[in-house]
């Protein structure tokens, strides 16, 4: 390819939609893009310094690292140039153009949604914000391992790639955005200025910005000969100045302006973090989260402190308000730009995955290490003891900044919304902090009304001396699990029952086991110890052994779909109900595992539900069915009804159905019966399906037609 010669390319489908939408869209903050321009800057001088710790010969070819800004009124052009890492062909063309990103059809998405333009950075295009100001834009870089190559596009589809050979660029990027008619407000300095200071002030290098200087100059008419003889590049504009006193004077002298150049430095560059934390304002505070974290809002909690001692490190954490779009999309590990490790103020590497553990990834912040080692790596930071040691630290100082937010009821709320289900996991996998995290857990209860949550202290404060332990149902949703059978003796004793109905609380909970001391009691699950005064026990026993011989038909006729069938007191109004195995998935968890098709299903076969079917004595259903069994045992009435039975206790126990179609046509017989419709040849038919199914109409005359039949 020769130097002048062009390469044309056509933007992906989605970037292309993502354009129009930035050109087209009705938007006035458009100012967003410099912001973004610039902090693109800054990562890629990052990346060439970090290379620079290992080698210092890649900052040979340009030992300057800063960010220039550059309007230029004549040209109506502003342009934005960094010693940074710079791009070769192959990146100019993959990262401005060919390989859409998730973040693009994602921010398109929330556009539609609602969002707004400026949040554009958290989505990881920022780069084509450009568009917001400039109808054209080139885009000149050199990477140390290339040539220097131009990106030019106006939008419109396409774009071409040129090498560039007299570009005078050592290394880094140089952006010149041509500006749209009614764009010219941002070649003036003071808007440029104040552009900077109010979305770039904590970029770690300098800013600097090509401004004019005009000075006035006293001259004598005999100098002017001199001046032009000066021309140099700043060739300065000579005024005359009318001034009567001037005139007056006996020497002529007249007075002349004269422009000059100079790169004016605009941003202070000591890190926030390096600063006492009284003396930082919220407000700064505020512009240093947006600057390390792309977000549009401010955070909802800082932690700012320093570590002194075996061990000397500073960090500002901050925890955002919002959950990122993809916080817990599956799949490859998502880069969450939480992190940002210094060594001794130098910017080793973003999203420090060693720092956070998983459930913490959400929280946004600067660590500075005295200790570490300037050239480490990715590889060795895994194995490396300082960084357990400040990691273990970092999670302390995390639980305490939510702790301190639970002392505004209102923006715990809030943060317990966006982030609980980050708490359940660390409850789940964070042994050492798992107390501490349950004491931030919040759920609906019995007790709790529908509009508040409850904690766990609170929860174990109303709990009388008698109450065996903590009381948790888990379900689908609060809905489901309200109204449960497994709630109604429980609500009757007056014992709180807390609703899990995320179902990342199955697997918390699992490892939770207790809190204060106080166990934590699944309603669904075997082994429900409920306290009974003695009457209540004695009418219970009495009534246990009259219906042994139910329990016993029963599991002769549902065979292996129970473990067994007991008579229990956990019921109140209902016949009976379906549970669990202490140590095996509850209903619930059965549905959530189903629900994960990419499961590996060998699982299932041991942990999956073995039920058992407990029966309340007392209930009406069960008398009258245990009276009719004791009159017979052979009867196909009892057998239908004890399969309607279980097939209603799987449903209101929170399991699905394994055979609707079975269920239903018991269900539609019962339904005739009610309609009194005396269906015979439908019976007939049914009859090949199901032998076990006899008519249930005419039972009450005990013995039905077809029965004798058979
Ligand atoms: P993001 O920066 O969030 O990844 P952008 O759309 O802003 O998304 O930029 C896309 C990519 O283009 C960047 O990831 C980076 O690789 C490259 N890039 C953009 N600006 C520069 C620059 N000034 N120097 C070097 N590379 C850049």
């Amino acid at each position: 390819m020769s130097d002048d010669q062009s390469e044309s390319y056509a933007f992906s489908a989605d970037i292309n939609q993502l354009l129009s939408l930035i050109i087209n869209t009705f938007y006035s903050n458009k100012e967003i893009f410099l912001r973004e321009l610039i902090s693109n800057s800054s990562d890629a001088l990052d990346k060439i310094r970090y290379q620079s710790l290992t080698d210092s010969s890649v900052l040979d070819s340009e030992p300057e690292m800063q960010i220039k800004l550059i309007p230029d009124k004549a040209n109506n052009t502003l342009t934005i140039e960094d010693s940074g890492i710079g791009m070769t062909k192959a990146d100019l063309v993959n990262n401005l153009g060919t390989i859409a990103k998730s973040g693009t059809k994602a921010f398109m998405e929330a556009l539609t949604a609602g969002a707004d333009i400026s949040m554009i950075g958290q989505f990881g295009v920022g780069f084509y914000s450009a568009y917001l100001v400039a109808d054209k834009v080139e885009v000149v870089s050199k990477n140390n391992d290339d040539e220097c190559y131009t990106w030019i596009s106006e939008a419109g589809g396409s774009f071409t790639i040129t090498k560039t050979n007299d570009s005078g660029l050592g290394r880094g990027t140089r952006i010149i955005l041509h500006l749209k008619e009614d764009m010219s407000e941002y070649l003036e300095e003071r808007r440029i200025k104040d552009l900077v200071k109010k979305h770039s002030e904590f970029i770690g290098f300098p800013i600097k910005l090509y401004t004019e200087k005009t000075t006035e100059k006293e001259v004598t008419d005999d100098d002017d000969d001199d001046d032009e003889d000066e021309g140099d590049d700043d060739k300065p504009k000579i005024e005359e100045v009318d001034d009567e006193e001037e005139a007056k004077k006996e020497k002529k002298t007249k007075k002349i302006k004269e422009v000059s150049h100079e790169w004016e430095h605009l941003n202070n560059m000591k890190p926030l973090w390096m600063r006492k934390a009284d003396d930082v304002t919220q407000d700064e505070y505020a512009a240093f989260y947006k600057s390390i974290s792309n977000d549009w809002e401010e955070h909802a909690a800082v932690k700012h402190f320093s570590v002194e001692g075996q061990l000397e490190f500073r960090a500002v954490l901050f925890c955002p308000k919002r959950a990122p779009f993809d916080m817990f999309e599956g799949g490859a590990k998502k880069k969450h730009n939480s992190i940002k490790l210094y060594v001794r103020r130098v910017f080793i590497m973003d999203n420090c995955e060693d720092l956070m553990p998983e459930w913490l990834a959400f929280i946004k912040g600067v660590v500075d290490s005295e200790d570490l080692p300037l050239n480490i790596s990715r590889e060795t930071l895994q194995q490396n003891k300082i960084l357990r040691v400040i990691k273990k630290n970092l999670v302390k100082k995390c639980i305490e900044m939510f702790s301190d937010l639970t002392e505004n009821e209102d923006a715990y709320n809030k943060f317990y919304e966006a982030f609980s289900k980050n708490l359940k996991l660390g409850v789940h996998e964070d042994s050492t902090n798992r107390a501490k995290l349950a004491k931030l857990l919040r759920y609906h209860s019995t007790k709790s009304g529908d509009d508040s949550m409850t904690s766990l202290e609170d929860y174990v404060g109303r709990m009388d001396d008698k109450q065996p332990g903590i009381y948790y149902i888990t379900g689908e949703s609060k809905r489901s699990v309200e109204t449960s059978p497994f709630l109604e003796k429980l609500k009757k004793k007056g014992y709180e029952v807390l609703y899990m109905v995320d179902p990342i609380d199955e697997y918390a909970v699992q490892q939770l086991k207790e809190f204060d001391g106080k166990k934590l009691l699944s309603a669904t699950k075997e082994g429900l110890q409920l306290e009974e005064d003695e009457d209540e026990k004695k009418a219970f026993e009495e009534a246990k052994a009259r219906t042994e011989g139910l329990c016993k038909l029963m599991k002769e006729v549902l065979d292996d779909k129970v473990e067994k069938v007991v008579v229990s007191n956990r019921l109140a109004d209902s016949p009976c109900c379906l549970v669990t195995g202490e140590y095996g998935w509850s209903a619930n968890m059965e549905r959530i595992m189903k629900a994960q098709a990419l499961r590996d299903s060998s699982q299932s076969a041991y942990m999956s539900s073995k039920k058992t079917m407990e029966i309340n004595p007392t209930n009406s259903i069960i008398t009258a069915l245990r009276e009719k069994a004791d009159a017979d045992q052979s009867d196909k009435t009892v057998k239908d009804l004890i399969w309607l039975l279980y097939d209603t206790s799987l449903l209101t126990s929170g399991f699905s159905l394994d055979e609707p179609a079975t269920f239903a046509s018991r269900i539609h017989r019962l339904v005739k019966l009610g309609l009194s419709i005396d269906d015979d040849d439908a019976d007939d038919d049914d009859d090949d399906d199901m032998d076990d199914l006899p008519a249930l109409d005419d039972d009450d005359e005990g013995e039905s037609a077809m029965e004798q039949v058979d």
